[in-house]
């Protein structure tokens, strides 16, 4: 199968890297320290899915929580980005959820397995339409989800503790950074468990893209 467009963009989705615990107050809601370095996962391309996808709960889970994040779109092969240029490599940003079965993870951490499965599952990656980037200056956001009308997490762009910069050079260091790969970039306090039934709208910047995903009931 081909691998999905990215909306807004029209480029195929390349790798899917994941930040996790880059927002303070999320790492400790989830009882951890916040990281010395950035903490890198990877998500299969079949978990991406687009605004109005309805999202099926894997059998294996019984907590299955959102965590709305800033996605970023690579535009060109890059390796060992300095800080100063990392903006560069950026084609586009959007909004999306980094679903997770969290109990699935919490069992992993205790036995020093990779987390893989806890954020694997398909849909588990819905991403908005991005907004083309071209510019030396990246604008602090506000993220934003409802669960049913009401607010679950919201928070700005400019509470990550590693800031998008740190993030493409330091991922550039390590692997070559792909057109079409995204960065999901952590995700702030609040998350919590979705059910059957639920409606879920994340929105970055009061409208500037948004996204809204249901759960099978
Ligand atoms: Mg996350």
């Amino acid at each position: 199968m081909k691998n999905p467009t990215i909306p807004g963009l029209n480029i195929p989705v390349h790798t899917i890297f994941c930040i996790g615990k880059n927002y303070e107050k999320h790492a400790r809601e989830l009882g951890s320290e916040p990281p010395s370095s950035p903490l890198v996962f990877l998500k299969p391309t079949t978990t991406i899915c687009f605004n109005g996808d309805v999202i099926d709960l894997p059998e294996h889970s019984r907590d299955v929580h959102h965590e709305v994040e800033l996605v970023l779109a690579i535009g060109k092969t890059g390796k060992n980005i300095p800080l100063e240029r990392a903006l560069e490599y950026v084609s586009g940003y959007g909004i999306g959820i980094d679903f997770t079965a969290r109990d699935l993870q919490q069992k992993a951490k205790e036995k020093g397995h990779p987390w893989t499965i806890s954020k694997g599952f398909d849909k588990f990656a819905p991403i908005s339409s991005f907004i083309p980037f071209d510019s030396d200056s990246f604008p602090d956001t506000d993220l934003r989800l409802t669960v049913n009308g009401e607010t679950r997490q919201k928070a700005s762009t400019s509470e990550m503790i590693f800031n998008i910069n740190i993030l493409i050079s330091f991922l550039s260091g390590i692997f070559t950074l792909e057109k079409g790969d995204l960065i999901f970039t952590g995700t702030p306090e609040g998350v919590s468990a979705v059910k059957a039934g639920d409606e879920l709208t994340a929105t970055l910047d009061n409208d500037l893209t948004s996204l809204t995903v249901s759960i099978a009931k």
